[in-house]
């Protein structure tokens, strides 16, 4: 296959031109709803981690999540859609989809 040379090209129906190009497109911009989570509520199951449509829900191990003082799940908002799955799925009602601020 023709590799692109500009920006201008581009590959006509669903081919593949270059590999691991969603690290560079940050889809947390096309999120309405965002999932906020109440660690106070969280059992720690990793439910949502493996439900998780997009895998941006972070998992740290308990020894590394007392190392460093935070919680051992986290979302990484730079790529979360909000698509909710996390919140559906919480068996312990500890995320709340919450919508985003408008900004104008
Ligand atoms: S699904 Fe809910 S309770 Fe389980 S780890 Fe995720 S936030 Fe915590
Ligand atoms: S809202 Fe969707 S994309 Fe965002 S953390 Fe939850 S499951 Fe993942």
């Amino acid at each position: 296959m023709k590799s692109l040379n500009t920006e201008k090209e581009y590959v006509r129906g669903g081919a593949i031109h270059a590999s691991a190009t969603s690290v560079l497109i940050k889809t947390g911009t096309w999120r309405v709803f965002r999932p906020v989570m109440d660690h106070l509520k969280c059992r720690v199951c990793k439910r949502c981690y493996w439900y998780c449509t997009d895998n941006c829900i972070e998992w740290l191990t308990l020894k590394r999540s007392l190392l460093l003082a935070t919680p051992p799940l986290s979302i990484d908002y730079d790529y979360c859609k909000g698509c909710g799955i996390c919140a559906h799925e919480c068996p312990s009602e500890a995320i709340q989809m919450e919508r985003e601020e408008v900004m104008v």
